[in-house]
């Protein structure tokens, strides 16, 4: 089959799959205190839907598959998916973003079931500042699953995710890259975007990559760039003793869309060509009024070719994404 491609020519290789809406943090810059209205549990893809989609994206060409959420450790029997879409030719990479918080008892489990991936977020060291950030008292929780996850080594690497927001960040980058350097943990810092379903972010509110790099350089010296994947969202770095890398995902202050390879598919089955997407494609509809392969395919082409040229959080004028982070899956 021809490859997957959008009308700037580039092709798509990854997708990003969220198994939930639902989830049991409520971090500052992504939810609310109260939580969100959740979708209900028929509006939810199925494992064999989700399966099903992914065969078809693996039959033309897109060979990661990221599952994501909402918090996809809360959706039951995660671990039977997982085995669904490890088994699925052309799956080459399936990995997982997670807060970590259930992952001391599921690493075991996903591991058997064939992940071999996994990104904790992690934006903080500090008991009190995680608590204020993720509005949960869990870091304890967060740093057992880490070490569950340490014990199985088909599972590398294991990344760190910390979304750096000014003013509080900043004083958390030197446990953290302490972290990297002391943990087989990649670390990286992403930048916070405007997806929070506050709507409280701000330009001001972004601690750029560069400033968390400067910060950590003053401490260790300067850091030493490794070669990324061309369609990698992060800059890789190595400290200069060989010991420990962080990651800078900048989209922000060092957008990557020209590179970007990546759609998105909803809980609810929603197919999304961008993170900042105003348009969304229903595959779910199609998929269960009987939609045949080729159907599925065509509609997912088609939305591809539509993929947004970039997101324009830096022009005037930009407007909002439909859903939030956790509605889209991040
Ligand atoms: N619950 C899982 C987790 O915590 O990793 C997966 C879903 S979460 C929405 C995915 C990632 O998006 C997390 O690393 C989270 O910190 C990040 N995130 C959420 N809101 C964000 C925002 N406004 N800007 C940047 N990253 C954000």
């Amino acid at each position: 089959m021809d490859p997957l491609r959008d009308s700037w020519g580039r092709e798509i290789k990854s997708v990003r799959i969220s198994v939930t809406d639902k989830c049991n943090f409520r971090c500052t810059y992504c939810m609310p205190a109260e939580g969100l209205q959740w979708l209900g549990r028929q509006e939810i893809l199925s494992f064999e839907e989700i399966s099903r989609l992914v065969d078809l994206l693996a039959g033309l060409g897109v060979d990661e598959v990221r599952l994501t959420g909402g918090e996809p450790l809360v959706r039951r029997d995660l671990p039977l998916l997982v085995k669904m879409l490890a088994r699925i030719d052309g799956v080459r990479d399936l990995s997982l973003t997670t807060n970590g918080v259930l992952l001391d008892r599921l690493a075991k489990p996903l591991v058997d079931a064939g992940l071999r991936r996994i990104n904790v977020s992690l934006d903080s060291l500090s008991h009190v500042r995680f608590a204020e950030i993720t509005r949960r008292d869990a870091l304890d929780a967060v740093l057992r699953g880490l070490e569950e996850a340490e014990r199985f080594p088909e599972l590398r690497p294991i990344k760190i995710n910390c979304v750096a927001v000014k003013g509080f960040t900043e004083t958390e980058v030197p446990a953290l890259a302490e972290l990297a350097r002391r943990k087989p943990y990649v670390v990286r810092f992403i930048e916070f975007m405007p997806l929070d379903a506050d709507e409280a972010w701000r330009e001001d509110d972004v601690l750029a990559g560069g400033e968390i790099r400067a910060i950590i350089e003053d401490q260790h010296g300067p850091l030493v760039e490794l070669p990324a994947k061309a369609s990698s969202t992060a800059r890789r770095f190595r400290f200069a003793d060989g010991i420990g890398e962080v990651g800078f995902v900048n989209p922000v202050s060092e957008p990557f869309c020209s590179s970007c390879d990546r759609i998105r598919l909803t809980a609810d089955g929603q197919l999304r060509t961008c993170l900042f997407s105003r348009k969304e494609w229903d595959l779910k509809t199609p998929l269960r009024e009987g939609a045949t392969d080729a159907e599925l395919v065509d509609l997912i082409r088609f939305a591809v070719r539509h993929k947004e040229l970039k997101h324009r959080i830096n022009d005037p004028g930009f407007v909002r994404a439909s859903r939030s982070m956790s509605q889209i899956g991040g």
